[in-house]
């Protein structure tokens, strides 16, 4: 049975409005929403004040690397690094070894979830192996209660493939997500193609080998009539095309990653390879324009692409080391520093954050089936499934990857001064984070 806990003192941000609001969690659900709200004499009291209180966040795109990547990252340290971010709910990406593109793999990663604070997701893979030659079993993966599918770290090449994959994806009732990147336009490149990849001389990976995909898949979605969701995009163009397409009623959305909201390819002129990810960070033009697109609705979420690398894929030659960077645990304050710190508006931070992702990922409602998760991205009302975030607006904390409860260290942001911190996290009715310390 889980505890009784009350938030005091907060600002509760409800969908359509903030208020000074005590909140009640007893027995997981939120039984109480009010001004100087009465709890029960052992409820424990958490302090809120100076701090927004709002529905715990669900990241669309979490690494985990269980199983197989256990020395980058374990579906228990990554899920703990989650609840430090302010995570309630995770999907974790496919691309393990194996890959999670079956029924048995996907049982083996819910259930490791289910071991942790947090609710944690799945996504499953589109193809077998993610080699992108024939489909994987989705059927029996939709059955567990996975609704999205993507081969994230590659797009599916295969066009008459990837059309199949939505068909099947329809039938289903699943999102198919997808990495946009062409293989044969982005090559072997290692940073953002363009005058500074010559100089610097780094082979370039072109802002149209995403947008010749995410135009393709678009395409597709409209003819196929699936639905869609964009991974991490990250030119100004690719927003563009989702917008046009949206017009013209493609069910589609778009996410993108903190760190193409707040990092220009200029940083790669330091060779190091903390900053090199796929897709790659681009210029200074594409971040003003994400940061557009982000606050004005154009792109529905902001997910971490949290990618944990042990260190000896990174400690090598640029264009050899793994491509991807930590972002579970900053997320929160990138996400703010993006729409305009301290004049951001609280009711978009948690619209990006936590009720389109979970909306997208279908985690507005409990399922009973093996996935099990509770209900993510709801308007903290009385009745709903106590998964809540607690963000102090005031602390400005350093990044320090000696701090971090990732088990890898590959964080662009260390010594970065963060726009706010996550004070508390409550999951499933318990509070898995208090002032900043993981409980479990
Ligand atoms: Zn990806």
């Amino acid at each position: 049975m889980a505890e009784s806990l009350v938030l005091r003192g907060g600002t509760v941000v409800h969908t359509d409005r903030l208020a000074r609001e005590d909140v009640l969690v007893v027995d997981g659900k939120i039984t109480g929403v009010g001004i100087d709200i009465e709890a029960p004499s052992d409820a424990r009291v958490l302090d809120a004040s100076d701090c927004l209180v709002g529905p715990g966040f669900v990241d669309l795109h979490t690494h985990l690397r269980e199983p197989g990547g256990e020395e980058a990252e374990t579906v228990a340290t990554g899920a703990r690094a989650a609840s430090l971010g302010g995570y309630s709910a995770i999907v974790a990406m496919p691309n393990t070894t194996p890959a999670i593109d079956c029924a048995a793999v996907v049982a083996q990663v819910l259930t490791l979830g289910r071991l942790t604070g947090i609710d944690v997701q799945v996504a499953g893979a589109l193809t077998r192996g993610r080699e992108g030659h024939s489909l994987a079993p989705m059927a029996e993966m939709a059955a567990l209660g996975v609704t999205m599918f993507t081969d994230d770290g590659m797009g599916v090449q295969d066009s008459g493939l990837m059309r199949r994959a939505m068909e099947y994806a329809r039938g289903l009732g699943v999102v198919v997500a997808d990495h946009c990147e062409d293989e044969a336009l982005a090559g072997t490149g290692s940073m953002n193609e363009g005058s500074l990849s010559a100089r610097l001389g780094l082979e370039g990976r072109s802002a149209l080998a995403e947008e010749v995909m995410v135009a393709r898949d678009l395409a597709l979605a409209e003819l196929v009539g699936c639905q869609l969701h964009l991974l991490h995009l990250s030119t100004g163009r690719s927003v563009e095309l989702v917008v046009d397409a949206r017009k013209r009623g493609v069910d589609v959305s778009a996410e993108v990653a903190p760190h193409h909201l707040i990092l220009t390819q200029d940083l790669c002129s330091t060779y190091d390879t903390l900053f090199k990810v796929h897709p790659p960070l681009r210029t200074q033009r594409d971040v003003d324009a994400l940061r557009l697109a982000l606050a004005d609705g154009s792109l529905d979420a902001v997910a971490t692409d949290h990618a944990p690398h042990p260190p000896q894929s990174k400690d090598r030659p640029f264009a050899d080391a793994a491509p991807g960077m930590l972002g579970l645990e900053q997320a929160f304050a990138l996400t703010r520093e993006a729409l305009g710190g301290a004049s951001a508006d609280p009711i978009r931070i948690f619209e990006v954050l936590s009720r389109r992702p979970a909306a997208i990922a279908r985690l507005r409602t409990h399922d009973a089936r093996l996935g099990g998760h509770s209900a993510h991205g709801g308007d903290v009302e009385v009745g709903d499934d106590a998964n809540l975030c607690v963000v102090d607006l005031d602390a400005r904390p350093i990044v320090d990857p000696e701090r971090l409860a990732s088990r890898a260290r590959n964080t662009p942001y260390a010594g970065r001064v963060m726009q706010g911190a996550v004070r508390h996290t409550i999951a499933r009715g318990d509070a898995v984070v208090i002032d900043g310390e993981a409980q479990r």
